[in-house]
């Protein structure tokens, strides 16, 4: 089987004297896991934690569109990639929301990231009208649809993080079942893309917590989490670790 990928994602929370503490942490419980573990930091920590991170892999939230130049305030795939970055969430739910980020502009962030020679972590997720009203697949398969659009020639290297809305910070998950279903649907969707899309990890991610993430991480087409508020305390994130390498013997 292959190995789970549990990513942290620590939104706009940190400090240094609480990076140092988390990061050593999270590093010194890892070292022996049997799944791939990374952490997505925000940007002005990814320096602190690049010195400090063992075999975690270092990721960052978001990246610009542009390859550089004059756009104040945005961070290149190139500035990532000379930190040490690894992966890169793109078309996080917050930033569709709440930086009105079209499809089409978190198709571009994918390919900046690809062509960089990062791994761009692409999330879709429908709202819960969208759930309500039937249209899931729907909205998924549309967001998924722009980046393959863009990317196809290397889709088989970007990882895919379903994130239904409904359920991130807000203590309510999908079922396994449900999330099992939109895994299944997107899984159809790669593999009319690419040969390869067996080789794309698809994660479920949502308030995914100590509890709960053995069952969901279970399920045949989930393979690995995108953890938010868990991730921020070293004991629930490593229970999710400890969850997913147990299924990888
Ligand atoms: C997220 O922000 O990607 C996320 C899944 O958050 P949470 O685990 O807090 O729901």
């Amino acid at each position: 089987m292959k190995k789970k990928l549990i990513a942290g994602n620590w939104k706009m929370n940190g400090s240094l004297a609480a990076n140092d503490a988390l990061v050593r942490a999270v590093a010194a419980g890892v070292a022996d896991a049997a799944a791939e573990v990374a952490v997505c930091v925000p940007a002005p920590y990814l320096a602190q934690v690049a010195a400090l991170r063992g075999t975690v892999a270092l990721g960052a939230q978001d990246l610009s569109a542009h390859e550089s130049g004059a756009y104040t305030g945005e961070v290149s795939a190139g500035m990532l990639r000379d930190l040490g970055v690894h992966y890169v969430i793109v078309g996080h739910s917050e930033r569709r929301q709440y930086h009105a980020e079209s499809d089409e502009l978190v198709a571009r962030k994918a390919q900046r990231a690809l062509a960089a020679g990062l791994v761009p972590i692409v999330c879709v997720g429908e709202t819960l009208a969208q759930r309500e009203a039937g249209e899931t697949e729907l909205v998924v398969k549309r967001q998924l649809a722009a980046v393959i659009h863009l990317n196809g020639h290397c889709i088989s290297e970007i990882v895919v993080a379903y994130e239904p809305v409904w359920a991130i910070g807000t203590g309510r998950t999908a079922t396994p079942e449900q999330a099992q279903a939109v895994h299944a649907v997107l899984r159809a969707q790669l593999q009319a893309a690419t040969p390869r899309a067996d080789r794309v990890k698809l994660l479920y991610g949502g308030s995914m917590n100590a509890a709960n993430a053995a069952e969901l991480l279970a399920q045949p087409d989930i393979d690995g989490g995108l953890i938010g508020g868990a991730s921020l305390k070293a004991p629930d994130f490593l229970t999710i670790v400890a969850a997913a390498s147990a299924l990888a013997v």
